[in-house]
């Protein structure tokens, strides 16, 4: 399961950045775009934690909206897949600003 990969991951760059503290919070972003499944994430979650500095911590996870931008005619606005086209002109060349990310938002430790 691709999940359970990131999720011993996400639980390694939280133990670096807790530094031997017991951490009771992890908060997430995930875009929507990034192909996780945020309730796989979760349901691995505890037995990715177990024995570790995060053991007992809870898990929030914010979605991230996509937002796109043409680069035909430069109008910004949101996706929910690649393969969307621009509303404004109909175009295909679209680049993702946001929407593909993982990220560690924010810990809270003990
Ligand atoms: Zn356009």
């Amino acid at each position: 399961m691709h999940e359970l990969t990131i999720m011993k991951n996400v639980v390694s760059i939280c133990e670096q950045n807790a530094a031997g503290s017991r951490v009771t919070s992890v908060t997430l972003d995930v875009g929507e775009l990034s192909g996780i499944v945020p309730g796989a994430l979760e349901f691995c979650f505890d037995s990715c934690t177990k024995g570790t500095l995060l053991e007992g911590a809870s898990l929030k996870i914010i979605i991230i909206e996509p937002q796109v931008r043409c680069n035909g005619c430069k109008a910004l606005f949101g996706a929910r897949a690649y393969h969307d086209s621009c509303p404004e002109c109909g175009g295909f060349d679209i680049e993702i600003l946001f929407g593909e990310e993982l990220r560690v938002k924010e810990l809270e430790v003990v």
